[in-house]
């Protein structure tokens, strides 16, 4: 499923008495999601990214704009009619129903158009199809053991996740108990004969009640057409769309628990399970982790992923998280004040960022943003030339042979922000490069690398900045010298804070 947002805007009406003005927490918002992608949404707490996502799922009414799912505009459409799954962040699970209500609970009232059948003889087929091969049910039910043990439970699990049978089909195998039998052929023909004798007496039955029906057991009109009706599920259907959904999730093995007996994660997958149990076309996740600790954080955001790939299904996720958004995301846009920022592939954003908000927003430590100018293709920070960005001039001459009066150019102010992993050091420097000095007031090894907190004149900020070291770097506190890597600095205009293309690497 596509979906589109066409100047999608939602204005919240402020109170003129107390003087408060509206909010407008989505302003002329345009977004094309891809079919089967997984976009996050992205940006700070109040940026409008809930809104937008309530206004999807059409539990907030836009002032303005349309939302097209494919061809269908739904802008004004029912939340129940958009065929859409929810998960918030608090799960809002029922928690006096076990995990197999709470998955079920969607489908309670769901009627749906489909064939009538021939229940019982269809149910009765089920069992002979599986017993014409009755090694491999047996060797399923022995495959549930555990430590030679064969638990009921387990053994009808193993046997719904093998013959995607409801649970009642499942149970009905499994009593049959072939799998205490020495030799099978003693009692498999007899097994099957009466399973025979039972579908030819449905079959019997339905002609005497003249109800007709074709190979798959769907019943038929007079001129053999398929009869379709409107009706709930059956008791079976219901049972295999929760085992379906809940093996999606992998928390099949706790149906019977309460919402408290799980963990956070567990609770989040079984949320997760209900809003896909309705087979939905579009999959909307409300800051889903951030009740998670920061390992299962890690672990659930991977899970999501894996089973949004599963599905295939169309999904906007909401954070303001954006390692987690860039971690799983095949597309982020960048929100701030209810405007898209910048939309892109995660990595590309990152590395392209078109503007100073989107440069700071994307980078864990942030990037480093400096009061500096352009001029004669080398770039400053305060009075020092720290990169020469035009390999064709004659900048490094200019500078290093005194020639700067005669080509002198005038001087543009930029805010130069460079990437905490954008600095070289000790060997690295090279003797063409152009130096950058610091304080280094703190050093932090991490493992793979060296965190400095550091300090200059000319950083914008209120707190010192961080560079990004190999964890061989041998460093000590006081003032240091770097230089700086070309692919890690963005230069930004003082006023507009759009990004300044400068060279070949960014000139668009
Ligand atoms: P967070 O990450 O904190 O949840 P968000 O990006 O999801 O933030 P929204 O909840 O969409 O932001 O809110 C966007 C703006 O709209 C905020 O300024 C918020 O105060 C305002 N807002 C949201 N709901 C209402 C409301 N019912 N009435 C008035 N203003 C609202």
């Amino acid at each position: 499923m596509q979906i589109k947002l066409v100047n999608l805007t939602k204005a919240f009406p402020g109170d003129v008495k107390k003087n408060i003005p509206d909010t407008i927490a989505v302003d002329h918002l345009n977004i094309d999601i891809k079919d089967g992608e997984l976009l996050g949404l992205l940006g700070p707490s109040g940026c409008g990214k809930s809104t937008t996502l309530y206004m999807l799922a059409g539990l907030k009414e836009p002032t303005e704009g349309e939302i097209w799912f494919d061809d269908e505009e739904v802008t004004q459409l029912e939340p129940q009619k958009r065929g859409i799954g929810l998960v918030f962040q608090n799960y809002a699970l029922y928690p006096h129903m076990n995990v197999y209500k709470n998955i079920a609970f969607p489908l309670t009232n769901m009627r749906v158009y489909s064939s009538k059948k021939a229940y019982k003889a269809l149910r009765y087929q089920t069992i002979l199809d599986i017993l014409a091969d009755p090694n491999k049910l047996i060797a399923s039910i022995k495959d549930s053991a555990v430590n030679n043990h064969i638990k009921r439970d387990s053994a009808v699990r193993k046997i719904q996740d093998v013959y995607d049978v409801a649970e009642s089909v499942a149970k009905e195998l499994f009593s049959l108990n072939l799998h205490t039998y020495k030799d099978i052929s003693l009692v498999i023909d007899k097994i099957i004969d009466r399973y025979q004798k039972k579908l030819t007496e449905e079959k019997e039955r339905l002609k005497a009640k003249k109800i007709r029906f074709n190979d798959c057991y769907e019943i038929l009109d007079e001129q053999d057409n398929v009869i379709k009706e409107t009706r709930p599920l059956t008791k079976d259907e219901i049972d295999c769309l929760v085992t379906e959904a809940s093996k999606l999730v992998q928390i099949n093995q706790y149906l019977n628990r309460k919402p408290v007996e799980l963990s956070g994660g567990q609770q989040q997958r079984v949320a997760i399970a209900r809003a896909l149990v309705k087979k939905p076309k579009v999959l909307l996740l409300d800051e889903p982790l951030s009740n998670l600790d920061a390992r299962l954080r890690l672990q659930t955001r991977e899970e999501i992923k894996r089973i949004q790939r599963e599905v295939g299904i169309t999904t906007v996720f909401v954070t303001h998280d954006q390692d987690e958004a860039m971690a799983i995301c095949d597309r982020i846009v960048v929100m701030n004040e209810g405007h898209v920022r910048q939309v892109g592939a995660p990595q590309n954003v990152y590395k392209d960022p078109h503007d100073l908000f989107v440069a700071k927003f994307l980078g864990n430590p942030p990037i480093n943003v400096f009061k500096g100018y352009i001029q004669n293709g080398l770039i400053y920070i305060g009075d020092e030339a720290v990169l020469n960005i035009d390999e064709n001039n004659k900048s490094l001459d200019v500078l290093t042979h005194g020639l700067l009066s005669e080509t002198d150019e005038e001087k543009e102010e930029v805010y130069v922000a460079i990437r905490p992993e954008g600095f070289l050091f000790g060997d690295e420097i090279t003797d063409d490069d152009f130096l950058f000095h610091a304080q280094v007031d703190m050093i932090q090894p991490s493992g793979k690398d060296i965190s400095l907190t550091c300090s200059h004149p000319d950083f914008i900020g209120e707190e010192q900045f961080k560079i990004l070291l190999d964890s061989d770097a041998e460093i000590r506190n006081g003032m240091a010298t770097f230089a700086i890597k070309k692919s890690k600095v963005y230069l930004f205009d003082v006023k507009t804070e759009k990004r300044v293309y400068l060279d070949g690497r960014d000139k668009k």
